[in-house]
C-alpha cells in the first residue's frame, strides 16, 4: 500500500487517480495486517486496488467524471466495493473515467483526459488508455494498483485493457450487483475486474460478484471459485471464430494477433470452427440506440435538486430555468448528445422506428450466440477494438461516430448479457499491445478465464 500511494503521487501525468484516499488505505492496509496475523486471509487481504469513479464509495467524492455530480459524496458503498472491502482489498482511490462511462477513449472527462503509460517505439506522442475505463487501465498497466474495477456497458473494460495490454473481465449481466454503481444504460451495465493476470481476474471476481436483493438484476446463482477452474486444460473444447468479425478493412497487425490467438488455442488442443454470428453487423447501431435510450432516462435525476452542482440563478429565474442551466452546466457535450438522442429515440413519433426496432435486433444478436452456443461452441476467439491504442486527440474531436465504430466487436456480447474476457496477447510492430476477447456461455465465466489463461 505505501509503495503504490508513492507511485501515484509520483503519476500525475498520467492523471489516472483523481482522488486519493491514503487515509483509507492506510487504514485498512491496517486492518489487513491484523487480519493476518489473526490467521484469517481473505481473498483480497491487503491488496491495494483503485475504483473507477462510478462507484459509490461512502464519504468519498463519486462524480462519474462529471461536473453535474461536482461533490457529490454518497452516504452509502456500492455493493461492490463493500464486497471487496469485506475481503480485505485496500482502497487507494478513484479512477479517473469518460463522463458516466460514455466514451473510448477517457477523452470526456471532467478531470481531463487519462493517460496511457504505453507509448510507441521512438515516438512521444500520448496514447489514450481507452475509455471509458481509461484511468483503471492506466493505473494498473502503470503499477500505481495492484488491480481496479471497472464497467462495461459496451466494452468500456475490454478495450482499456486491450490499449493498456492488461486483464479485464465483463461477466454476464447479472453476476455483479449494479447496486451504488452510477448507472449509463441498466440493462447493459457490468461491473468487473481490471488486473494484471488472469488468475488476479479469477480472484477479484470471485470477490465482487454475487446475488445482491438491492439489484433486482442480479441473479442467485452460486459464485464457484474461478481460480480453481484456470487448469489450463482445454484439450476438446471447440472455439469458435465469427466470420462477421473479420470486418471489411480489419488492420493487418489485428487479423494477425487473431491468427496468433488461434493457433494458440488449437496448440493446446482445442479445436477451431468457422462459426456465423449473421446478425453482427447490426449491433452497433443497435446499441447506440439502446443505449443513450437508457442513459437519457437514468441522467433525468441530475435536476439540480437532489445531486451535486446546481447552477447559480438570475433575477425572475424559476425552476425551469434552474433544471436547464444545471443541466447545461453539468453535463459535457458527449453526455448531453447521449441524452438528446437518447430522448429522440424515445420520442412518440420515432419509439417504433428507433427503439423498438434496436430492442429486436437485440434480440436477433442474442439468439445469434445461442445458436452457436447451441451447437457446441465453448468460447468465441475475436478482436477487441480495430487497432492498437490510438494517440490523445487523434480520434472523434469532430466526429463522434468515428469514436463509436471503435466499439464494433465490443458491444454485442453487452447486447446479448454473456460474459467476455479481454487478455493480452501480443505487441504491434511499434510495440504497443494486442489483446484478444474471448466470449462464453452465461455464467461460465470460470471456463472463460481457463480459455484465457492458455493465451495469456
Ligand atoms: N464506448 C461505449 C460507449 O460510449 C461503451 C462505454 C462503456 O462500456 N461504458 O457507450
Amino acid at each position: 500500500t505505501m509503495a503504490c500511494l508513492t507511485a501515484i503521487d509520483a503519476s500525475d501525468p498520467l492523471n489516472a487517480f483523481v482522488h486519493k484516499t491514503p487515509d483509507i488505505a492506510l487504514e485498512r492496509a491496517r486492518a489487513a495486517d491484523a487480519r493476518i496475523a489473526a490467521g484469517e486471509v481473505p481473498a483480497m487481504c491487503g491488496i491495494p486496488v483503485g475504483i473507477k469513479d462510478v462507484y459509490c464509495t461512502k464519504g468519498v467524492l463519486s462524480q462519474a467524471a462529471s461536473n453535474v455530480l461536482k461533490g457529490f459524496r454518497p452516504e452509502y458503498e456500492s455493493t461492490v466495493t463493500q464486497q471487496l472491502a469485506d475481503a480485505g482489498a485496500v482502497m487507494l482511490g478513484k479512477l479517473n473515467m469518460d463522463e458516466f462511462a460514455m466514451g473510448s477513449s477517457n477523452e470526456h472527462s471532467c478531470y481531463g483526459r487519462a493517460v496511457n503509460p504505453w507509448r510507441r517505439s521512438g515516438d512521444d506522442t500520448a496514447l489514450t488508455p481507452g475509455g471509458s475505463s481509461g484511468g483503471s487501465a492506466a493505473a494498473v498497466a502503470a503499477d500505481l494498483c495492484l488491480a481496479a474495477t471497472g464497467t462495461d456497458t459496451g466494452g468500456s473494460i475490454r478495450q482499456p485493457a486491450a490499449f493498456t495490454g492488461t486483464v479485464g473481465i465483463k461477466p454476464t449481466y447479472g453476476r455483479c450487483s449494479r447496486w451504488g454503481v452510477i448507472a449509463y444504460a441498466s440493462s447493459l451495465d457490468q461491473a468487473g475486474p481490471m488486473t494484471k493476470s488472469v488468475r488476479d481476474a479469477a480472484i477479484m471476481l470471485g470477490a465482487m460478484a454475487g446475488h445482491d436483493p438491492k439489484d433486482s438484476t442480479s441473479a442467485d446463482i452460486p459464485v464457484p471459485d474461478f481460480e480453481a477452474m484456470l487448469t489450463g486444460d482445454i484439450r476438446g473444447k471447440k472455439i469458435g471464430i465469427p466470420r462477421e468479425y473479420r470486418i471489411e478493412g480489419l488492420p493487418a497487425e489485428i487479423a494477425a494477433i487473431w491468427d496468433q490467438g488461434t493457433a494458440m488455442l488449437k496448440d493446446a488442443g482445442a479445436e477451431i470452427v468457422d462459426i456465423s454470428l449473421p446478425h453482427t453487423k447490426y449491433a452497433l447501431p443497435a446499441y447506440y440506440v439502446v443505449a443513450p435510450a437508457e442513459a437519457s432516462s437514468n441522467l433525468a435525476r441530475y435536476d439540480g435538486v437532489r445531486y451535486g452542482h446546481r447552477a447559480k440563478l438570475g433575477q425572475g429565474d424559476g425552476i425551469t430555468e434552474m433544471y436547464e442551466k444545471t443541466r447545461a452546466e453539468g453535463f459535457g457535450h458527449e453526455v448531453q448528445r447521449r441524452v438528446m438522442i437518447g430522448t429522440y429515440v424515445l420520442s412518440a413519433g420515432f419509439y417504433d422506428a428507433y427503439y423498438n426496432r434496436a430492442r429486436k435486433v437485440r434480440a436477433l444478436i442474442k439468439r445469434d450466440f445461442e445458436n452457436a452456443f447451441a451447437d457446441g461452441i465453448d468460447a468465441i476467439l475475436a478482436p477487441i477494438s480495430p487497432s492498437a491504442a490510438f494517440g490523445l486527440g487523434e480520434v472523434g474531436d469532430s466526429d463522434p461516430v468515428a469514436m463509436y465504430l471503435n466499439d464494433v466487436f465490443t458491444v454485442t456480447l453487452n447486447l446479448a448479457g454473456l460474459p467476455g474476457v479481454a487478455v493480452p496477447v501480443g505487441l504491434n510492430a511499434q510495440g504497443l499491445p494486442l489483446g484478444l476477447q474471448l466470449i462464453g456461455r452465461p455464467w461460465e465465466e470460470g471456463d472463460l478465464l481457463n480459455h484465457a489463461y492458455v493465451l495469456e
